[in-house]
């Protein structure tokens, strides 16, 4: 429907987190709309929106990798360069590379499986493969973005709060990729109940 359909109103939900796009809680009342805005056919549009999910998954896969990658740059950059006490590197020291590695293993495994999930969605017929394949992504993606992120602030000690170094603020839509557009949790019960076949619990 257009954005101006009559009965079609919106309240602001003020977030916390910096975002490019703004949230609204959306009321639908007696809304009118016309055959000429009818997406794929009449009677099958739950299934229109569910053609929507697995990109939908897979961009925010997408998201989390390129997050993961920037700070992983950041990090290593600022490790390769700042010395404190012995005028060695700081990510000389295992106690910072570690972490890092860990994370850039992550995400790597992370982007992998998302280029598995895009290109299931792009050439298979088998819709539950790309379906797993787009839950799988997002999560690991999701997870690995977490660590890479959380990972990457402790390397820069105080730094990593600083504007001018430009990652903390992506904490808030990392976070948020663990929530939306579906939970981890909500993710971690598709795979129990769908590919291990588990009874489902909800
Ligand atoms: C910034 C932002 C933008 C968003 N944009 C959109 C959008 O454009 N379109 C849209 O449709 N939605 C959007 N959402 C909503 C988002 O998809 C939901 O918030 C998300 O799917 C979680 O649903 P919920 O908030 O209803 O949490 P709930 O379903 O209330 O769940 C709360 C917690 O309980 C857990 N939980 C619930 N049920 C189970 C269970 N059976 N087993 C284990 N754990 C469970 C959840 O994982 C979660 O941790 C947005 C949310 C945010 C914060």
């Amino acid at each position: 429907m257009d954005t101006d359909a009559t009965g079609l109103t919106t309240a602001p939900i003020p977030v916390e987190i910096a975002l490019p796009d703004k949230q609204y809680q959306v009321f639908f009342d007696d809304v009118v709309v016309g055959t000429d805005r009818l997406l794929g056919d009449e009677g099958d549009g739950l299934r229109v929106v569910f053609d929507g999910l697995n990109p939908e998954r897979i961009m925010g896969a997408s998201l989390c990798n390129g997050v993961g990658r920037y700070v992983l740059g950041v990090a290593a950059s600022y490790a390769s360069g700042r010395a404190v006490w012995d005028g060695v590197p700081i990510g000389a020291h295992q106690g910072v590379a570690h972490p890092l590695a860990i994370a850039k293993i992550e995400l790597e495994l992370a982007r992998l499986m998302t280029q598995r999930a895009a290109w299931l969605h792009d050439h298979s017929l088998d819709r539950a493969a790309a379906g797993e394949a787009a839950n799988m992504a997002k999560y690991a993606a999701a997870e690995a973005a977490a660590h890479c992120l959380d990972a990457a602030i402790q390397t820069l000690g105080g730094n990593g709060m600083a504007t001018e170094y430009g990652i903390a603020d992506l904490w808030g839509v990392v976070r948020l990729l663990r929530i939306a557009p579906i939970s981890r949790e909500m993710i971690l019960n598709f795979v129990a109940t769908k590919s291990l076949g588990l009874p489902k619990s909800y």
